[in-house]
């Protein structure tokens, strides 16, 4: 296919996210990918600066990711999980029951990471009911936040760089919280709960769950912040009896330097959402890990059971490539890499922390932050990053990156290089 023709074809007839279908935001044709690189079909080869939005931490075209899905095609790349089951979603069971903090250990598949969230809310919401909380219909969360393009997971992103207001009266409303203010390595003050304890103390009854990214607040604002605040939420959940949700889709799989960013404060929450990296970004699935406490409540009233079910729940091919994408995050030289590519970023991007166009630069584990005063030119800074080699996508005032976990030492000097490069000519 003509390569300018399947570009004319793309701006008239095809949906990208978030962009006009009258005037619509460059898009660049891919041929393939292997590894850090992704390769245009005009023949450019860019050094992947965003893991395909926190999913392909182990590199394109994995070995071992191919051959668990080959392997496992040759089996049955579907069946449905109604009145079924199956190997590979019973292995990966196992392996995220034991990957995950404490007392997670029932397991529910669904498609996506903004699924993940409305299964999570579902849940709560017929926690309370089984429960006899039948005020308990809203849900809290702190600003800052997103959590995916559904209709409830709409509904706790963030009020203001949300979709909120253009869906007005019909996006459930919800409470919200200030975003947590101190950031992660500042110094911890017990008054930053004091917003959230009000608000449970007001309208606790009304509140089903509280539902947060743990330590760092992703697509909304890449804002990193201190652990203490989780620990926080867990005691005022505990206190108001209402249920905590971990959303750790972006979060999840050692993206921050620890398996799970809950472990960054020792809390376990009743119900966690897990996605993207979840099969090494090879397919959409995702999962919700609840406590026993959940599923037994949720199954001790009428309807007896959790009312959702997707067509591909429990995907075989997705369980498979997600097994062997867990065995490989589970090696143990890969939380020490991330620590190291930590490290680097910090060493390499240092240089931009002073540069006028730069108000604040942020590091934690496999992710770089490097938030400018003002607001970025998408499509022209992109252009820049191919001409660079490099593929990162920023967006607002906000220019990061979130590196797979197979980059080389030179491959990352390679892409910070390309960051600090351009941000000196801003
Ligand atoms: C990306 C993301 C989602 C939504 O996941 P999709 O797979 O895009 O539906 C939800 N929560 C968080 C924290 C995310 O980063």
């Amino acid at each position: 296919m003509d390569i300018n023709e399947m570009l004319e074809f793309d701006k008239c007839h095809i949906w990208h996210p978030y962009t006009s279908m009258i005037d619509p935001l460059p898009v660049y044709p891919v041929r393939s990918a292997d590894g850090v690189y992704i390769e245009l079909e005009t023949g450019e080869k860019l050094i992947d600066g965003m893991s395909s939005w926190w999913s392909t931490v182990h590199g394109y075209n994995n070995p071992l990711l191919n051959d668990a899905i080959k392997e496992q095609l040759e089996k049955m790349s579907h069946v449905m999980f109604g009145g079924f089951t199956h190997a590979p979603a019973v292995k990966l069971a196992q392996k995220l029951v034991d990957m995950t903090p404490g007392v997670l250990d029932r397991v529910f598949y669904c498609d996506s990471g903004s699924v993940s969230v409305e299964v999570a809310i579902k849940m709560a919401l017929q926690y309370m009911q089984a429960k006899d909380k039948r005020h308990a219909t809203k849900l809290a969360t702190a600003r800052g936040g997103y959590h995916g393009d559904t209709w409830h997971a709409m509904s706790v992103c963030d009020p203001v760089g949300g979709m909120h207001t253009l869906y007005e009266g019909r996006v459930p409303v919800q409470f919200f919280a200030p975003r947590p203010s101190i950031p992660f390595g500042g110094e911890w003050n017990d008054s930053e709960m004091d917003p959230l304890r009000e608000l449970f103390e007001k309208r606790g009854s009304e509140i089903a769950a509280f539902i947060i990214e743990p330590v760092v607040q992703g697509a909304s604002g890449m804002w990193i912040y201190h652990p203490q605040y989780l620990q926080g939420v867990r005691k005022l959940c505990d206190e108001y009896g209402i249920l905590m949700i971990a959303d750790e889709v972006a979060t999840g799989f050692g993206r921050t330097g620890r398996m799970f960013a809950c472990e960054w404060a020792g809390v376990t929450p009743d119900i966690m959402c897990l996605g993207k990296a979840i099969t090494g970004g090879y397919m959409s699935f995702a999962a919700v890990m609840a406590t026993s406490d959940v599923a037994l409540t949720i199954s001790s009233r009428e309807p007896r059971s959790f009312m959702h079910g997707p067509t591909f729940m429990g995907n075989p091919l997705a369980c498979a490539v997600a097994n062997a994408s867990l065995e490989l995050v589970s090696q143990p030289h890969v939380l020490p890499r991330i620590a190291e590519i930590q490290k680097q970023m910090q060493l390499y991007l240092e240089p931009v922390r002073h540069m006028p166009c730069v108000a604040d630069l942020r590091v934690l584990g496999a992710i770089a932050v490097v938030e400018l005063r003002k607001p970025v030119d998408m499509a022209r800074m992109q252009k820049l990053c191919v001409e660079e080699g490099v593929w990162i996508r920023p967006f607002g005032k906000l220019f990061y990156i979130m590196p797979q976990y197979i980059i080389t030492d030179e491959q990352l000097a390679a892409l910070c290089g390309a960051m600090v490069r351009i941000l000196s000519h801003e």
